[in-house]
């Protein structure tokens, strides 16, 4: 490619720039709307007990059907509504919104296991969160060991002393709390011990290249080994092959969440699984 003169160069960024800047204020504002008229949709995807082939639990995953009716992906809007703090209505509406479906599901005789719900670091650091966690609870009749809430690894560490505090609490509700994305995060083990987890769920960048790639076949175990030690249940995301299961299975992690078993799903869909599992 032709090398462009200084002037080009920045008139080139500032184009881009600009039509950057644009997407992101329309986005914004879309979704803006879309908190306003709760168009948001919230998706399950089973996590198995690969032993019995049982349903243990699910995951709880948002989804955005904008107004052309195309899907928007999480990755892509979940860090514009944490920039502009529209993560903490909207994730409101996801918590009150699976609760009550686990209410439902309860209600109708169904196992449902536990939700789990991917939390935002900001959500977390409200100062009434946990007393908003507790009137949601007790609103929608929902039991907190239904529930396990998902904080990343990395988000854990941004604020680890205050976070620690936050997560006690919501530990002594009674709700499960799990370390999405464990091994990205560089967390040092020592404060690991110190966090009242539950759950370490390991990151499916790590699941991709088993069996054959040694280094993440051993960062695997030595996650389910550290597991271990600390009494703490594994779980491992993004399981898509046999082999993958196989693997994880021989090591020691029985909990498998990934499109081996099921895509996330809508849930009509994931109630119509839940009945042909009784
Ligand atoms: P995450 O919490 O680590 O969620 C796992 C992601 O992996 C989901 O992507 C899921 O659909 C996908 N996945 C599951 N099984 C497989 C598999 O076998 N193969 C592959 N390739 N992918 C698999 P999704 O739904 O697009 O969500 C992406 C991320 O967006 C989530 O990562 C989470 O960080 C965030 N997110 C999603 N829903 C919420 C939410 O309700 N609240 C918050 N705060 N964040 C959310
Ligand atoms: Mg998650
Ligand atoms: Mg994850
Ligand atoms: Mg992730």
């Amino acid at each position: 490619k032709a090398k462009y003169d200084g002037r080009n160069t920045y008139k080139f960024y500032t184009e881009d720039m600009t039509e950057k800047a644009f997407e992101r204020l329309a986005l914004e504002s879309n979704l803006r709307q879309a908190i306003q008229d709760e168009s948001f949709m919230l998706y399950f995807q089973p996590q198995i007990d690969g032993e019995r082939d049982r349903i243990i639990g699910m995951e709880a995953l948002i989804r955005w059907k904008d107004k052309n009716g195309e899907f928007i992906p999480p990755d892509k809007f979940i860090p514009i509504a944490e920039e502009t703090r529209l993560i903490v209505p909207l994730g409101e509406w996801i918590l009150r919104t699976g609760m009550q479906q686990m209410v439902q599901w309860y209600a109708k005789g169904l196992n449902p296991g536990k939700l789990a719900i991917n939390l935002s670091m900001l959500q977390l650091q409200k100062h009434d969160f946990v007393s908003m966690l507790k009137s949601m609870l007790k609103e929608t009749k929902c039991q907190p060991n239904w529930l396990e809430i998902e904080v990343t690894e990395s988000q854990i560490m941004q604020k680890p002393e205050q976070t620690i505090l936050t997560l006690q609490m919501i530990s002594k509700l009674g709700i499960g709390i799990s370390v999405d994305d464990f091994g990205t995060g560089y967390s040092s083990l020592s404060y690991l011990n110190r966090f009242p987890i539950d759950t370490l769920k390991i990151d499916q960048s790590f699941i991709n290249g088993i069996p054959d790639n040694m280094e993440n076949a051993a960062i695997i175990q030595a996650v389910i080994a550290l597991a271990k030690t600390l009494n703490l249940d594994v779980i491992a995301e993004g399981v898509e092959t046999e082999e993958q299961k196989t693997f994880l299975m021989n090591n020691g992690c029985h909990s498998i969440q990934g499109y081996l078993y099921a895509r996330p799903m809508p849930s009509d869909k994931m109630e119509k699984l839940l009945k042909e599992a009784l």
